[in-house]
């Protein structure tokens, strides 16, 4: 069997996939979340935003980026594995605001004047839990504080169920360029299984809706491995989706792990589907994606070709950050509200993720750090080699050597040992000057990552990571 030809045509192979269906990271960052220490403090990440504020006033910073992460939802999806807060009450949000208010003043305080903001996302949650007058006024309160730049890059995740044409109108006021709307599956017994009912009739209006408005880029979300799902009710919502044609769609794999999660408990597990039939879901979604014209940008990532994120794939510009692949340059990101995850300088940080903690901190002036992680300059090597893998399927050993004076074959010289099954399976290809990821390599890109993570070689204890597949 040729390998590479079945990926040219856009089949996984099934035999390599089920050899290969590890549990690991996804690679957000490197190192990985999990890795994050209560070691880290306010005073440590406070040093971050310090050092980042002096290249500022030097002109040498780096792009910034925003996540502000919202943590209501109206009801709870039982696949749910976000940091969320599950209430009726509206009126929960806003002590949240005003919490969110002082973090960003604090930030506003250590970094000075207006920084340039090159990205901002809204996340959660269910930002859009959130009514017009209180989006507004957090958007008043992130413009009065941030430079947000005109050419700017502006998300938000919004769910079909909370949003019509006026709100998605006032998303655009707002300066809100792109949508990623949650639809993870339009089957109505599997949205039933899963306790989020959204008919494929509201999400096309929505979509419509959006177009007209002017939305850049619209992003669907949908999940295989749910419970009910079959390959034949798959199949009818990816031609539900084809009629839809978003610019891109995220594909991922259901990972049920309850005692983790616990709105997970409330799926019966006799309804989940098997491994062979989770195996021909995702196989099948790759096809059709690829013969409707989407590039495969890597791990569950697609973009039409005219997007802006299957241009960055082919100019060898893309990144990746803790919402996945990017377009943007690698920034600095200051992750604001509960359990949000930031990266300024060397360093990681996460906010506190109960609300209260989170709350009570910032009543006192403190940054709300529960933990984060200062980068050795080992991984910082590694991060540079891994997102390079991860983004451009290639990592150029003089370009590592040269940031970083290292010597790659000596250095590496276990990593490239290990990468040998993988090379004998047509997956990565290890020349005199660089590692590069074949066509196939694409679908496993996060198996020959692992290969060069060295926490996790040194860890054997993955039940924590989602699977490959
Ligand atoms: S999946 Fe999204 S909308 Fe559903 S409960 Fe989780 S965070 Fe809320």
């Amino acid at each position: 069997m040729n390998i590479t030809s079945l990926a040219g045509a856009g089949q996984l192979p099934a035999t390599l996939a089920s050899r290969l269906d590890m549990q690991g990271p996804r690679y957000t960052s490197y190192p990985t979340a999990d890795r994050f220490s209560e070691d880290f403090a306010e005073s440590d990440y406070r040093l971050a935003l310090q050092q980042r504020a002096q290249a500022a006033h030097l002109g040498v910073a780096a792009p910034l980026s925003l996540y502000v992460h919202i943590p209501f939802c109206e009801s709870v999806c039982y696949y749910c594995a976000c940091n969320k807060v599950v209430t009726r009450q509206h009126g929960r949000a806003v002590a949240y605001l005003e919490a969110l208010e002082r973090e960003i003043a604090l930030h506003q305080e250590i970094l000075g004047p207006a920084q340039a903001v090159t990205q901002l996302h809204f996340g959660g949650g269910t930002p859009t839990f959130l009514c017009d007058e209180e989006l507004q006024g957090l958007m008043d309160t992130l413009r009065r504080s941030f430079r947000l730049l005109p050419e700017a890059e502006l998300s938000i995740e919004v769910d079909p169920r909370t949003v019509d044409r006026a709100r998605l109108e006032r998303l655009a006021a707002l300066g809100f360029n792109r949508l990623s709307l949650g639809v993870q599956d339009f089957d109505p017994a599997v949205q039933a299984a899963v306790h989020r009912i959204q008919p494929h009739a509201l999400v096309a209006q929505l979509m419509q809706s959006a177009r007209e408005i002017g939305f850049a880029s619209i992003n669907i979300d949908l999940i295989y491995g749910l419970p009910r799902q079959t390959p034949a009710s798959f199949a009818r919502t990816l031609e539900q989706v084809a009629e839809l044609r978003p610019d891109r769609i995220a594909l991922y794999a259901y990972a049920h792990l309850p005692q983790r999660f616990p709105p997970q408990r409330r799926i019966v597990p006799a309804e989940l589907p098997a491994a062979e039939d989770r195996l021909q879901m995702i196989q099948q979604a790759i096809g059709a994606f690829l013969s409707q014209g989407y590039t495969y940008i890597g791990m569950d990532h697609f973009a039409l070709a005219d997007d802006a994120l299957a241009r960055a794939k082919q100019q060898g510009q893309l990144h990746r950050n803790f919402q996945g692949y990017s377009t943007q340059a690698d920034c600095d990101l200051i992750g604001l509200g509960v359990s949000a995850i930031g990266r300024v300088g060397a360093c990681y940080s996460q906010n506190a993720k109960s609300l209260d903690a989170y709350d009570a901190a910032l009543r006192q002036r403190h940054l709300p750090v529960a933990r984060g992680l200062a980068l050795t300059p080992d991984d910082l090597l590694r991060r540079e080699l891994i997102m390079a893998l991860m983004c451009q399927g290639e990592v150029c050993f003089a370009s590592i050597e040269a940031h970083h004076a290292i010597e790659f074959r000596d250095y590496f010289r276990r990593e490239l040992e290990r990468l040998q099954p993988l090379q004998d399976l047509g997956l990565v290809h290890v020349r005199p000057d660089a590692v590069v990821v074949s066509a196939t390599g694409w679908f496993f890109v996060r198996a020959i990552a692992m290969v060069f993570d060295r926490h996790l070689q040194s860890d054997h204890h993955r039940e924590r990571f989602s699977r490959i597949f």
